[in-house]
């Protein structure tokens, strides 16, 4: 079966410019950290990336070590693309990472253009590409000097191996660095990758969000819904087939506090009367002013993305539900 994307498929999306780059990204993006992995069902992967697509979702955002194994995202993703999406590889933005644990030794992690340089040409091999969209430093390394890191980005770019350099978890100190250094290397430095939702505002406190509008450096948002929090689905329980009962690596029961569940809850009600379900509308939130260009889900079945995608047409909020939703945040 020979996939052949819809032809509606640029209707809905809608897509916002990354920064003062001349790239845009889908409002919504789909991350590859979850549910890619080699013990995960291809043929699921295979149908929501399908999905994904056919509702216009042009990015897939992926790393070295997604998995687990290490890898196997990368390796799926490479299968996917010969077997699906190897025609429509101008249509598509397609990112990975490095700057976490990846292989054994000293060459294996964090920052060093050794490591850069030698994780980006496995990357490439496994996902059977010539170059990436955006290569991305994926954590602050406080070892390197940041002018080695930021100086490998520039050179992959320079190489072709990579159109757009990205860094992600960089906060505001190293973000204003990293945009000097590669500014007079000429290097296009387009987007940092920031957790953000209602539940994590970590990037207001810092002041990253303000000063990458001021430097004209996008934001996109991962874990958007706080890794499946902020959605109606643990109201009643844990469900056998979410992430909590699942994969328990980075999302616990112990996170579903009685005052999470009452913030659930009761954002739950707030979206109720918005006509939205909570998973549409936290990420609406995420969206709403403008400053993050795209939101980064992460789904474990096609329909999540279907009901996730509808947002696009309602990221507006009234001051009165906004009020609402910090006094239920703050507690
Ligand atoms: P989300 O906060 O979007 O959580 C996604 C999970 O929520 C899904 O896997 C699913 O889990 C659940 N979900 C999604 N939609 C719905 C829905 N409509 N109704 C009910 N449940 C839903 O994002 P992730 O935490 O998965 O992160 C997204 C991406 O961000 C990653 O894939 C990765 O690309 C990137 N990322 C980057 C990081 C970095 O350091 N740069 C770190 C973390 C993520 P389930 O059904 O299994 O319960």
């Amino acid at each position: 079966n020979i996939y052949k994307a819809d032809a509606s498929r640029y209707d809905l999306m809608q897509y916002n410019r990354v920064g003062k780059s001349g790239l845009k990204f889908p409002a919504v993006s789909l991350g590859f950290w979850h549910n890619f992995g080699s013990k995960d069902n291809y043929d699921n992967m295979k149908q929501m990336c399908r999905t994904a697509f056919d509702l216009g979702i042009t990015q897939f955002d992926l790393a070295n070590n997604y998995g687990p194994v290490y890898g196997s995202a990368e390796s799926n993703f490479g299968r996917l693309m010969e077997e699906d999406f190897r025609p429509y590889r101008d249509e598509l933005v397609i990112t990975t990472k490095a700057g976490y644990d990846m292989w054994d030794g000293p060459y294996g992690n964090w920052g060093s253009r050794k490591y850069l340089m030698a994780s980006l040409d496995q990357s490439l091999k496994r996902m059977k590409l010539d170059y990436v969209d955006i290569f991305y430093h994926h954590r602050m390394d406080p070892d390197t000097p940041l002018e080695e890191t930021m100086q490998a980005l520039a050179d992959i770019v320079r190489s072709g191996k990579a159109l757009y350099a990205g860094v992600s978890n960089y906060n505001k100190e190293y973000t204003e660095k990293a945009v000097s250094i590669l500014k007079e290397l000429h290097c296009p430095f387009i987007v940092n990758q920031r957790r953000y939702s209602m539940f994590d505002r970590t990037i207001e406190e810092d002041g990253v969000k303000k000063y990458c509008k001021e430097a004209g450096v996008g934001i996109i948002a991962f874990s958007p819904l706080a890794q499946g929090m902020l959605t109606d689905k643990y109201l009643e329980g844990i469900p056998q087939d979410s992430r909590i009962a699942r994969d328990n690596r980075f999302l616990h029961k112990s996170d579903l506090t009685e005052e999470r569940l009452r913030q659930i809850a009761e954002l739950n009600e707030l979206a109720k009367q918005r006509g939205q379900t909570l998973a549409q509308m936290a990420l609406s939130w995420v969206l709403k002013d403008d400053e993050v260009c795209s939101v980064l889900i992460g789904a474990s079945k096609p329909s999540q993305i279907k009901e996730n995608i509808s947002i696009v047409e309602q990221t507006s909020f009234s001051e009165e539900e906004l009020k609402m939703i910090e006094k239920i945040c703050e507690r």
